[in-house]
């Protein structure tokens, strides 16, 4: 019988690859990428890598050329709603890393200043199925006007009088003049699989993988935090922690009044909280990274 191998798309280069590449390495996954191939092997699981473009990840997942895949929420949502015959592929985890949000945007000056003054205008856009459920759900009639890049050009050359583009911090726009005016889709990195059932050999190790991911991103926001607190403040002190369970309350030899007090903060910890334990007392604060945790 042949070795059952789990096979995950990835965008091979771009703005999600890297990413995508650490998540998989933080998941304990030894692999290495070389120029041309289109497959990668994991030396430590029976796990292979499809290196592909990102615009190919969700029908590649949806037609079984691969279980799963990572890729951008933007384009997994353009691909359902383009798709003729539908797709099969749904997020099955967010992963927190690529956000982005898909914009119109449009001269600073010009007439186009929301929504509404789209009336009868032409959008320039790579994005033509969530742009057009946009307006249709806004009721407003305008011509997309699909390009596949340098939308950001397309008014300066009067192909369109606004655009329909990713944006991240927005310097392109400023560098061409345009603003943008409304968020119609935010977007981060997902993990996406078809309904298909897998082998179990497969489901295993799909399942293995899901629960490291799982870990890697809470472990990335949650911290180890350590202090000596007056007992009588235990329970503000533990009030003020973000997302943390019982903390252990350890006795300090030859102290009856301070306890040592550690507890694990699922959320990010603030200078502004260590300040306030610090007015109730904690002495000695110690926030430490978790480097992996299995619930
Ligand atoms: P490919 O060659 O694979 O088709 P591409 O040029 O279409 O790549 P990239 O620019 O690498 O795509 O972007 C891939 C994805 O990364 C986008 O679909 C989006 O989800 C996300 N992304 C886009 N721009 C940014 C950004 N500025 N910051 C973070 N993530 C982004
Ligand atoms: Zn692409």
């Amino acid at each position: 019988m042949t070795e059952q191998r789990l096979r995950i798309a990835l965008q091979k280069k771009g703005r999600l690859a890297d990413d995508s590449y650490a998540l998989l390495k933080k998941c304990g996954l030894r692999f290495a990428i070389r120029g041309g191939g289109l497959l990668a092997r994991v030396k430590n699981m029976p796990v292979d890598l499809l290196l592909v473009r990102d615009d190919d990840i969700p029908s590649f997942v949806a037609n079984d050329a691969a279980d799963i895949g990572i890729v951008g929420e933007n384009v997994l949502v353009e691909e359902q709603l383009t798709a003729k015959t539908g797709l099969d592929a749904d997020i099955q985890m967010r992963l927190g890393f690529s956000r982005c949000k898909l914009c119109l945007a449009a001269s600073e000056t010009g007439p186009i200043q929301k929504a509404a003054d789209l009336e009868g205008t032409r959008i320039a856009t790579t994005y033509p199925g969530v742009l057009g459920r946009f307006l249709q759900d806004k009721g407003i009639n305008a011509k997309a006007v699909e390009m596949k890049g340098a939308v950001e050009l397309a008014p300066s050359i009067n192909i369109a009088e606004s655009i329909c583009d990713l944006v991240s911090s927005g310097a392109t726009l400023e560098a061409n003049g345009l603003a943008a005016f409304e968020t119609i889709l935010e977007s981060e990195a997902v993990l996406i699989k078809s309904g298909r059932t897998l082998s179990p050999e497969k489901q295993d190790i799909y399942d293995k993988l899901l629960s490291r991911i799982d870990g890697v991103i809470k472990s990335a926001e949650t911290k180890y935090i350590m202090m000596n607190a007056p007992k009588d403040k235990v329970a503000a002190i533990t009030a003020l922690l973000p997302g943390a369970d019982a903390p252990t309350i350890v006795p300090l030899a030859g102290n009856d009044d301070l306890v040592a007090l550690q507890a694990v903060c699922t959320e990010n910890i603030f200078w502004e909280t260590l300040e306030e334990l610090k007015a109730l007392g904690a002495r000695a604060v110690l926030v430490l990274p978790i480097e992996k945790m299995m619930a």
